[in-house]
């Protein structure tokens, strides 16, 4: 296995056919395998609900960039997470970050907490508040961070420690950070997770998610529901992300940089309130973010001192930041998380979590600086009210 990300991201799960030579991965349209015997599938395939050679491949190549053993692709990020508290019984209970993707707070509160598990969500960056919500019926601590889309840091190392201490799994959504910019099982984390719909296929065409762990047998117990309740990925959607994570490395590198220098600009503009980014000194989470992560990611938001009118005229007035949900493409988007996203998340938590209604939230793509930067200073002007302009 080759040591260097960039290689790992080319290279891991995708040798070339030994029949043919063609060095991309096919795509495996075939739902079922031969046998040699009744019991005896000739290459290790039986059925493509329970593995797929197209996916198999993107498997190992997303468990090579987290440095971990085993991957599983699911259908959506969302997938992914429901298989991960699928493992939970009537009973137990889960610490989730009150900051978490809406669907994921959605996913807890409508459709496991009626099945009898419990759900507490704390301010996790809070240790001590972390400590004190831990149960005996605790089975996950489950963690995001960069958070959506206040971009709070968690202290990743901290927490899981605290978690390991008493038995309890850590679980990181690192969506916001992708691989590339922080590895939460080298962290002590026991699984990752990823929407791959996000950076990891990276041109906004595809659908999909992703868990990685390191144990051997809740990867079995995974791949049980992956197969059992028949979420998994298809081949299309696998070579998709395939020709994705090959070019990861170099994406993150521009939008980390793209995202700083706006970072930048908003901060030193008197229109803006507030502003969440992990890369600028001011964020109260930047120390740690330095620490663990290896720089600080594409996505911004930011409070306009003219509140939820101001954010709904900047956000109709970009040219290049397309108004849209979703994040991580190559293309820059931006959306107001209390209307869009985070609707689902009632209006009392929103605030509680500090979720200000007119909070916009950019995904910095990697278009020409210059572009961007004149595109949010024209949107800036035009987010005054019309008597003052
Ligand atoms: C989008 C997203 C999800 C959900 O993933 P889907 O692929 O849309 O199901 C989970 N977590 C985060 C942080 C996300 O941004």
């Amino acid at each position: 296995m080759p040591k260097q990300f960039e290689t790992r991201a080319i290279h891991a799960g995708q040798p070339s056919d030994p029949r043919n030579g063609a060095l991309m991965t096919p795509v495996y349209f075939n739902s079922t395998y031969e046998q040699d015997a009744p019991g005896s599938p000739r290459g290790g395939y039986e059925y493509s609900r329970t593995s797929n050679p197209t996916r198999t491949a993107l498997e190992e190549n997303l468990a090579a960039l987290e440095n971990g053993r085993f991957g599983l692709c699911f259908a959506s990020g969302l997938a992914a997470t429901m298989a991960i508290a699928s493992r939970l019984k009537p009973g137990d209970h889960v610490v989730a970050a009150n900051d978490l993707y809406g669907g994921t707070y959605r996913l807890f509160t409508k459709i496991f907490a009626p099945y009898g598990i419990d759900f507490t969500f704390v301010d996790a960056r809070d240790a001590r508040g972390v400590e004190a919500a831990l149960r005996d019926e605790t089975r996950y601590l489950f963690l995001e961070t960069p958070t959506n889309p206040l971009l709070s840091i968690v202290d990743i190392e901290l927490c899981a420690g605290l978690a390991k201490r008493r038995g309890i799994l850590t679980v990181v959504d690192n969506t916001f950070a992708t691989p590339y910019l922080q590895r939460p099982l080298e962290l002590g984390a026991d699984l990752v997770m990823h929407s791959m719909t996000k950076y990891l296929g990276g041109h906004s065409d595809a659908v999909g998610g992703v868990i990685v762990v390191n144990d051997e047998e809740l990867r079995s117990e995974l791949a049980f529901y992956q197969n059992a309740a028949g979420g998994q990925l298809g081949p299309m959607d696998s070579f998709l992300f395939l020709r994705g994570t090959k070019t990861l490395a170099v994406r993150m590198d521009r939008h980390c940089e793209n995202a700083m220098h706006i970072a930048q600009k908003l901060e030193s503009d008197p229109r803006v309130e507030r502003i969440h980014y992990p890369g600028l000194t001011s964020h109260a989470g930047h120390a740690t973010a330095k620490r663990q992560m290896s720089a600080f990611g594409g996505m911004i938001s930011f409070e306009l001192a003219g509140g939820v009118e101001a954010a709904e005229r900047f956000s109709c007035a970009t040219r290049i930041f397309a108004l849209a949900e979703s994040l991580g493409g190559v293309e820059s988007l931006l959306e107001v998380p209390a209307i869009m996203t985070h609707a689902s998340i009632p209006a009392e938590e929103r605030r509680k979590a500090g979720l200000a209604d007119g909070l916009v939230r950019l995904s910095v793509g990697i278009e020409h600086i210059d572009d961007l930067m004149e595109d949010i200073g024209q949107a800036l002007d035009a987010s005054a009210p019309a008597k003052v302009r």
